[in-house]
């Protein structure tokens, strides 16, 4: 999607620190971290949300967990633990419109609630 700040990252049309790409999926370091690692993982097709995603999106959903489970040991929390998370709806604190994976680790986390 033309004005979506997702899309033109990935196309390399606004400056991020990417920390990995390949066809289907893009990761890069959150802008304003709330840990020492923070990674957004997302899919380079425009999903704007977990509410949007169709059947076909199966396999490129399921490759966003085989990248955080990667992007986790190369950033060493791995054993420490991470904590995954994809805000859904305004309510849940989703800013941004194109669905994104949250990579969280390197400090201890609260419980949910
Ligand atoms: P959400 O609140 O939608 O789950 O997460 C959106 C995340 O995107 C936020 O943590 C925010 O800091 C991050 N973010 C927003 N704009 C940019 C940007 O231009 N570059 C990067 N690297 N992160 C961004
Ligand atoms: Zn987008």
């Amino acid at each position: 999607m033309s004005d979506c700040i997702f899309c033109k990252i990935i196309k390399g049309e606004i400056p991020s620190t990417n920390v990995y790409q390949d066809e289907h999926v893009t990761a890069f370091r959150d802008i304003n971290p709330a840990a020492p690692t923070h990674i957004l993982i997302v899919p380079n097709k425009h999903i704007e949300s977990v509410n949007f995603v169709i059947p076909d999106d199966e396999a490129l959903i399921g490759k966003l967990f085989a990248v955080a489970k990667q992007l986790a040991e190369k950033e060493g929390v791995s054993e420490s633990g991470y904590r995954l998370v994809v805000n859904t709806g305004a309510e849940a604190g989703q800013t941004v419109f194109h669905l994104h994976m949250h990579l969280l680790g390197g400090r201890p986390m609260r419980a949910l609630g």
